[in-house]
């Protein structure tokens, strides 16, 4: 299922009714014939008609054999690491979501699991990093919100060769951009709270199997542990993916137009986005995925917390909050706000610098977004400190 076409053809109208909306199926049990004897659902934990549709939906997308939905993007995760047993060890990508390092690290540490991080970018730091005790490597490419790129291929061949398995966070990318299982992963996972839903009024998570094995045993531990989607956020994340081509090109196109922006900008340092030539893992980044997506990152020439502050409190159009994905342009300061919690040496050594800015670029016209942008610096340009020491600035941007 790779087309908009085929995505909406796969949605099936309701079989009862003929409705072309899939049905909320909001129960918790299914009234059976005889003991063992039902239509194929008995109880809403194990199964529900309205997630059994969006669960359909999104292996098609991503190519794998099976998917299964849960109450978040964290909890689809933990459903992954459920697999492990105490003893085995991870491979994870150093630049992790924050939440689920606290769950590697705050969680299942004390049950035995060990996590050894490296820098993915290099596929040798993985290679040297494997012990017989290695059973998962744990990928995200673009990473948050440094936007680094690691080649899915070759990992996935290291993984196979000791005989450990790839799972990759496929958030940022989404699978209309970038499908990990085809490169070789063997499972995937999504905060369907991002781009899956897209709307910015769900959280939820998704686990696709590449295998139907690997499926049944994440299958088991979705029912075992309970933490499934509910029918009307199963049914939201379905409505969402009925426009999440349109979306993802849109958010990528506006995302490359504003990393242009930025990047020729007096005030900006660095840019980081894929799509530009100027990024290190440009050319990877082309070959595996067929886009570079909506979060856009940056630091300012004054790289101070203040300077960043006041830009983010500038912005119009771009809604200063957590998270990313939604129609709507959000931002925020990693160094005060997702990334609060890491050691100042640790965030710096990882790129993200005191005055960083992370866009989740939405779907407003293009131009009212760089015009925001263009807007909020100059109030960044006139709050600068010590002006006459540093170099002068465009007059149009004096003020
Ligand atoms: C948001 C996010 C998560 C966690 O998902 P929730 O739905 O918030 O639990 C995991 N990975 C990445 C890359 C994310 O951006």
């Amino acid at each position: 299922m790779s087309t908009i076409t085929e995505l909406l053809h796969a949605i099936p109208a309701d079989p009862h009714t003929g409705a072309i909306a899939v049905p909320i199926y909001q129960t918790s049990t299914f009234v059976q014939d005889a003991p063992g004897v039902n239509k194929g659902y008995d109880y809403a934990r194990s199964n529900n008609p309205t997630r059994a549709t969006l669960e359909q939906l999104v292996a098609g997308l991503e190519k794998g054999a099976a998917a299964y939905a849960f109450s978040s993007g964290l909890a689809a995760i933990d459903a992954v690491v459920k697999l492990l047993q105490a003893g085995d060890e991870i491979i994870a990508v150093d630049d992790i979501y924050g939440g689920a390092f606290r769950l590697f690290d705050k969680v299942y540490k004390k049950f035995g699991v060990t996590v050894h991080y490296v820098d993915t970018t290099d596929a040798g730091n993985v290679a040297a990093a494997f012990t017989p005790n290695t059973k998962l490597v744990w990928l995200e490419t673009p990473t948050n919100p440094t936007l680094k790129i690691s080649d899915i291929h070759a990992i996935a061949k290291l993984a196979k060769a000791h005989g450990a398995l790839l799972c990759v966070d496929n958030t940022f990318a989404s699978p209309v951009l970038q499908q990990p299982l085809t490169l070789g992963a063997d499972l995937v996972v999504h905060s369907a709270t991002k781009y899956l839903g897209g709307h910015s009024d769900i959280i939820a998570g998704i686990v696709v199997a590449k295998d139907k094995a690997i499926g049944d045993e994440i299958k088991f531990y979705q029912n075992a542990t309970g933490a499934i989607l509910g029918p009307f956020d199963s049914f939201l994340l379905i409505r969402g993916l009925e426009t999440l081509h349109l979306r993802v090109r849109q958010h990528s196109q506006n995302a490359q137009a504003v990393a242009e922006f930025l990047q020729q900008h007096p005030l900006v340092d660095k840019v980081f986005y894929p799509g530009l030539p100027s990024h290190p893992h440009h050319a990877l980044a082309k070959r595996q995925a067929k886009g570079f997506g909506g979060v856009v990152s940056f630091t300012l020439k004054t790289d101070t917390v203040d300077a960043a502050t006041t830009l983010v409190c500038s912005t119009q159009y771009f809604k200063l909050a957590e998270s990313l994905g939604g129609v709507k342009s959000l931002l925020c300061h990693p160094a005060s706000m997702t990334h609060k919690s890491i050691p100042d040496a640790i965030r710096l050594a990882n790129g993200v610098a005191n005055s960083l800015v992370r866009l989740s670029v939405g779907l407003e016209e293009t131009e009212d977004l760089i015009a925001d942008l263009q807007q909020a610096l100059e109030k960044v340009a006139v709050k600068r400190p010590q002006l006459s020491e540093q170099e002068p600035l465009e007059p149009a941007l004096a003020l």
